[in-house]
């Protein structure tokens, strides 16, 4: 109850869910109870949390913040959703995102953008951005409207939101969360994970979250650590790699403090920073903004206004269905994506772009596979600016899309990639660090980001 109170003072101003599932969540949590009299609470027993609108949820409003999927009721739930379920957890709503998680500030919703409940120091005005594309899952945690919530990640959409909003959230390895029920953004690239106020939270969250499900075929049959106890395990002796390419020209100082700062931590707690190079990173943006909107475009092909969301009719033949369907269900950013998509896999243009893109993506890979033969886990800052306003965002989509660039490299890579909150800058607004570790070792993820929060 405290937390509906709490959504409905401030869900109005900040946008956070797309829905509140009030009654619902009151009746979970009274089941919740009774499982608690009976001796039988589950892991995450009466854990109130936010569930991102991308996974589907049995009989409860599905949108991707899409106008397509605006009165879409999945019968099903998803395999991260069921999995929180079965483990005692209260869901409250469903988040705001960007459409089909595609962006990077969270004002590309069909229902409205998010407020980061954060104020830059002295100017009380402006409206600043959550991230995106978990923005409502960040801004809802960041504001105490949940104790954690589910998000997703293709290209940072839980680390770059996480940061902007001062909490922690981790992007596992691809395959250790299913992706059976969660609206296919681009498939090589997307994972669930949790958002939440430090990192034991996600490590208790993702616990719940994760594990085998034949249902996704790259879902992968390993043990679901005890990523909690991880926490705890110190980093002495661990070496810390420190991407030089990462340090960009005209990065802000504060954030290159920042990185040095979490450096200077770790290596106190017994830690050793070692210096590494990953030559390709300079091609990672670029890789990715042709992987992911060339599988998006595969994806999204399926709202077509037949099988389920909205339907345009006005008269004509089947292809004016589609045309009309699409042309009124989908906003501006995800026909963009739609456009590059097919072309760089249409016939013509498949070998310069796509071809090239995926062969980029394995030279990406293989770097880290190199520096993780010397180091056993990566810092690097979350992001390269804390939060912006709304009104100073660019027009220009390239511009946006910059907010990546350190975080799409783990993606491309399928590596699991932790956002920390590390400190704030000068105007008190707050900035994340980013630990990247080998595939499956979340655990050492965890314990090197619990020495720095
Ligand atoms: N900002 C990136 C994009 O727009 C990442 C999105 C994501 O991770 N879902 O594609």
């Amino acid at each position: 109850r405290a937390h509906l109170d709490a959504i409905a003072a401030l869900n109005p101003r900040l946008n956070a869910y797309i829905t509140v599932t009030a009654e619902q969540a009151l009746a979970q949590a009274r089941a919740s109870d009774e499982r608690i009299a009976r001796g039988e609470a589950g892991p995450l027993e009466g854990i109130p949390l936010a569930i991102k609108d991308l996974f589907c949820t049995k009989g409860v409003r599905t949108t991707a913040a899409s106008r397509i999927l605006g009165n879409f009721v999945p019968p099903y739930e998803s395999t991260v959703s069921g999995n929180l379920l079965r483990d005692g957890a209260v869901f409250l709503g469903k988040a705001n995102l960007d459409e089909f998680a595609m962006g990077s500030a969270n004002l590309t919703s069909a229902f409205g953008a998010v407020e980061n409940p954060w104020k830059r120091a002295g100017d009380p005005e402006a409206k600043l951005v959550p991230g995106g594309s978990s923005g409502g899952s960040a801004a809802a945690v960041a504001a105490r409207l949940a104790l954690g919530a589910t998000a997703t990640d293709t290209g940072g959409s839980i680390r770059q939101p996480a940061a902007f909003c001062g909490i922690a959230g981790i992007k596992p390895t691809y395959g250790r969360c299913s992706r059976w029920g969660i609206v296919a953004f681009a498939s090589s690239l997307d994972q669930a994970g949790p958002v939440a106020r430090t990192v034991e939270d996600c490590a208790i969250l993702l616990r719940s979250m994760a594990g085998f499900d034949p249902k996704d075929s790259t879902s992968v049959d390993l043990p679901v650590p005890d990523f909690a106890a991880a926490c705890e395990r110190g980093v002495k002796g661990l070496r810390i790699g420190v991407p030089r390419e990462y340090r960009l020209d005209g990065m802000p100082a504060e954030i290159e403090r920042l990185w040095q700062q979490g450096l200077d931590w770790l290596r106190e707690a017994g830690a050793e920073p070692v210096e590494i190079s990953l030559p390709h990173t300079k091609y990672a943006l670029p890789t990715y903004y042709i992987v992911a909107p060339a599988e998006a475009s595969s994806n999204l092909a399926r709202y077509d206004g037949v099988r389920f969301g909205l339907r345009v009719e006005q008269g004509g033949d089947l292809k004016d269905l589609y045309e009309r369907t699409r042309a009124a269900g989908f906003g501006a950013e995800v026909r963009r994506r739609i456009l590059i998509g097919t072309y760089v896999l249409s016939a013509g243009y498949y070998d310069a772009y796509y071809l090239k893109a995926q062969k980029v993506r394995a030279l990406i890979r293989r770097d880290f596979e190199q520096a993780f033969a010397e180091v056993d886990a990566i810092l690097t800052p979350a992001t390269p600016s804390a939060a912006f306003a709304a009104g100073e965002a660019s027009d220009d989509p390239v511009t946006m899309y910059l907010n990546d660039v350190f975080t799409v490299t783990a993606n491309l890579a399928g590596l699991p990639g932790l956002a920390v909150p590390a400190g704030l800058d000068a105007k008190g607004l707050p900035l994340g660090l980013q630990v990247i570790g080998q595939p499956f070792d979340e655990e050492t993820v965890f314990a090197v980001g619990r020495a720095i929060e």
